[in-house]
């Protein structure tokens, strides 16, 4: 594929392809690695760049389209003017202020003592937590469980380390009567069980999970937290979105439960933890026996993530550290303003004949589209699932952009769940009503 590309450059540019192609090149076959096949589509490189192409407006990417606090970005400010040395390396798995922070603060919901050195590596973004973990622990022919829906990026970082993922689906059940709710949608203890096996290496948790916006109860975690004691597995918890809890729902730690720390890796965003995506630091916390790894890949990919970037989020944890469980903190502040927001996608949704399932935690509201007809009548993209093709219909000819929420689904799966798309409500008012008045205009006209 590759292959034919370069000879087809060469054609255009009138040089034959003994040119073109390097001598080494010449005798293999294809210039790719294959362990980069079948993961080159991308769900937000695509639909982000839909949604500017057409200027719609935009609840598809989790991102808030609002300043992050004064606090961080005056702190972000300060460690770029400040001393020199914010602009050049630092250690290699964390700036000392930041790990030495990370530990004060997480110490209590992990319900263990954290060693800043030994217990923490922080990452350009959860993403690079996540790839130096699949890294470090997956081998060839390995198999990791992935519960759907699933953040995309875990199957194909999966895939890139050898392994094979396996899929769970948390299956929805009915609920009372009236708004559907993410806690309605729960794994089959049985089903999960019969997942593992021999090969099974690791699980993927993401609690709150994107893009449902479940929360996992700890009677929910203790069945996985079994289950992987019992057949000696690594769990991968995924919990960006930890600070973000509606109504009565409570952020547990797995790690945090008997048992568990030995063999679990937690990973954290500061983009989301501080409503600045473009920050891009993340962390890993765990056992120095797993940790280790991780820095194995860590020093011989990345070595580090921007200086400047982890003293201001260093700041930002003191500054919560000290207003923790105080009014004026951050953490306690942003869901109460979600909350507001995703009370008022939900109401919307309902009245244009959507179904919302309220979600308990995070950033996202996946709706059931079912009851909305429209005619995708597109020749080019027949073979998609129903899902995309809706929302790109959306985008194109209502200026709306949202995700198809088959894409965090495995091929396998995909087809049961492309009746619904997902909708970012970490969004300004203003953002927010000019979609609802999209929504309200397009139901009126049907
Ligand atoms: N995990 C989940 C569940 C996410 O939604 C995201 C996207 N923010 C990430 C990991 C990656 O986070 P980051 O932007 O810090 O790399
Ligand atoms: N985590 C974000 C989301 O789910 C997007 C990540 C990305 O844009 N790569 O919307």
């Amino acid at each position: 594929m590759l292959r034919s590309a370069s000879i087809l450059k060469c054609q255009s540019g009138k040089k034959t392809l003994r040119h073109c192609v390097p001598s080494q090149l010449r005798m293999s076959r294809q210039l790719h690695a294959r362990r980069i096949e079948g993961v080159d589509k991308n769900i937000w490189v695509e639909f982000t760049k839909l949604a500017a192409d057409y200027k719609a407006v935009n609840l598809g990417q989790g991102f808030p389209d609002f300043s992050p606090p004064d606090f961080v970005k005056e702190a972000f400010g300060r460690a770029v003017s400040g001393d020199f040395s914010h602009h050049q390396y630092t250690h290699a798995f964390g700036h000392p202020a930041l790990v030495k922070i990370l530990a004060q603060f997480f110490q209590g919901s992990l319900g263990q003592e954290i060693d800043p050195k030994d217990n923490i590596l922080v990452t350009v973004g959860a993403y690079q937590a996540l790839h130096c973990t699949f890294q470090a622990l997956v081998d060839e022919g390995d198999e990791v469980i992935i519960i759907e829906p699933f953040f995309d990026c875990y199957h194909p970082m999966v895939k890139m380390a050898g392994g094979r993922a396996v899929f769970v689906p948390l299956r929805p059940k009915a609920g009372p009567e009236g708004l559907q709710s993410s806690s309605h949608w729960a794994l089959d203890p049985e089903e999960l069980a019969g997942k593992f096996t021999q090969r099974t290496k690791a699980i993927v948790l993401n609690t709150p999970n994107n893009p449902l916006g479940k929360v996992f109860k700890r009677e929910e975690l203790q069945v996985i937290a079994d289950l992987c004691v019992k057949h000696g597995v690594v769990c991968v918890s995924d919990e960006v979105y930890e600070w973000l809890m509606y109504d009565r729902a409570q952020h547990v730690k797995i790690a945090s439960l008997p048992g568990m720390w030995e063999r679990t890796v937690t990973i954290g965003s500061a983009g989301k933890t501080f409503s600045a995506t473009g920050l891009k630091v993340g962390w890993a916390m765990g056992p120095e026996s797993i940790l280790k790894h991780l820095k194995t890949v860590h020093q011989n990919s990345v070595y580090h993530c921007a200086t400047a970037a982890q003293e201001a989020v260093a700041y930002g944890f003191e500054r919560e550290l000290e207003h923790y469980g105080k009014p004026e903190s951050y953490f306690l502040q942003l869901p109460q303003t979600l909350h507001g927001k995703r009370q008022k996608l939900a109401e919307c949704l309902v009245s244009v004949g959507m179904q919302p399932i309220m979600p308990e935690g995070g950033y996202f509201m996946i709706a059931d589209i079912s009851t909305i007809r429209v005619d995708l009548q597109d020749p080019h993209n027949a073979d998609e699932p129903y899902d995309y093709r809706f929302v790109k219909w959306m985008i194109k000819n209502k200026g709306l952009a949202t995700i198809p929420v088959s894409a965090f689904y495995s091929p396998e799966n995909q087809k049961d769940f492309e009746n619904y798309i997902r909708f970012c409500f970490v969004k300004e008012d203003s953002t927010l009503r000019a979609a609802e008045k999209i929504l309200r205009e397009w139901s009126v006209k049907k």
